[in-house]
């Protein structure tokens, strides 16, 4: 049964081991392709150093041969939250012209290494100069212009969780932020956020580095409700709902949010972060019955982002998209074992259509 779930939702690939394996007839795709289907709407292309002449081709190629090998249609890829100053950093027109030769199997969004870096520079100003708001305004409507189908990914709270890997934290209803959110409702795009949340003040936990994480994190999730309700037009997703860090995103806290606020989603990632409990696979890979529920409930606000890191073969070195890259394998898998256990009419809709809907792909 499972295997036939996965089969409706993915297609010829899988039927194809499902029906070598049970020797039955393979049950009819039922997305148009007639062929691979489910969409990750996070992913990350790993190029390398920027002063290197960043490889960007290799990762896109990489990236397809991933795909094809998982079922996996296509992929909304976005430059990591970035700071100034990181030796890779870059932005989606470092890869713009590498995705573009496969617009079926790629999408973008843009800013994570431009409008996040304008962002965190301002992190201490409560208000912004004209001067700046300009640049903000002209960097967002370029993104657009190239192509993206929204912003990410942006941060208001990223803790670094090793060496190059930045902690970043703004309030998330800082000026830059609600204007961002301006942008993105005026031409109905998403705003990809990372927002590692925190309900209240707490000690940092043993496992995090300080410095750069602070010894204590300051709550931050009424600033986040302030940007939620900022702009109701503003479709904002949450990145990496089930891979809490913290242990403050509950499944209630998401239904609490999801009800509350029209405008959020969520895209699944799936790995269980530094708190299981909050992740929606048990150890046996079925899906907790209060996730299930939450699911049910709001069928059409989650998508999968599986936050793959997908690196250029011909990178070498041991900064931390490279460490990331080499869990995309066991991400994927457990992605496919998750939309494996889901009822086939949810994985549908969470695997694949609301990404078509909300980053506005062509089905
Ligand atoms: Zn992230």
């Amino acid at each position: 049964m499972r295997h036939v779930a996965l089969g409706l939702l993915i297609g010829g690939m899988v039927l194809a081991g499902c029906a070598s394996v049970g020797g039955e007839s393979a049950p009819q795709p039922t997305v148009r392709s007639g062929g691979i289907g489910w969409i990750d709407a996070h992913a990350h292309l790993v190029g390398g150093r920027a002063d290197q002449g960043p490889d960007y081709w290799g990762a896109v190629e990489a990236a397809l041969a991933a795909m094809d090998q998982a079922g996996l249609r296509r992929m909304v890829v976005m430059a990591p939250p970035q700071v100034h100053g990181q030796p890779a950093l870059h932005d989606s027109d470092g890869f713009v012209s590498a995705l573009k030769r496969h617009p079926t199997r790629f999408a973008f969004l843009g800013g994570g290494g431009s409008l996040n870096v304008m962002l965190q520079e301002a992190a201490q100003d409560t208000t912004i100069s004209d001067r700046l708001r300009r640049r903000f305004e002209e960097t967002a409507a370029e993104i657009l212009r190239q192509g993206a189908v929204g912003f990410g990914e942006i941060t208001a709270h990223h803790l670094s969780h090793m060496a190059g890997h930045p902690y970043e934290s703004v309030a998330a209803d800082h000026p830059l932020l609600l204007l961002l959110a301006d942008i993105a409702a005026r031409h109905d795009v998403v705003i990809d956020l990372h927002f590692d949340l925190v309900a209240q003040d707490m000690n940092a936990p043993e496992w995090l580095a300080s410095p750069p994480n602070p010894p204590l994190l300051r709550a931050n999730l009424a600033a986040f409700e302030r940007l939620l309700e900022h702009n109701r037009n503003a479709k904002i997703v949450w990145a990496h709902a089930g891979s809490d860090m913290l242990g403050h995103w509950t499944v209630d806290l998401s239904r609490a949010f999801l009800e509350k606020h029209p405008n959020l989603f969520m895209s699944l990632r799936m790995g269980p972060g530094r708190a299981p409990q909050n992740h929606p696979l048990t150890p046996a890979r079925t899906i907790k019955p209060e996730w299930l529920r939450l699911l049910q409930d709001f069928p059409d606000r989650f998508v999968i982002g599986g936050d793959q890191f997908i690196a250029s073969p011909s990178l070498r070195g041991a900064g931390p998209g490279l460490v990331f890259s080499q869990r995309a394998p066991a991400t994927r898998e457990r992605t496919r074992a998750f939309l494996d256990a889901l009822p086939p009419d949810l994985a549908r809709k969470i695997g694949y259509g609301n990404a078509i809907r909300l980053y506005k792909l062509k089905d």
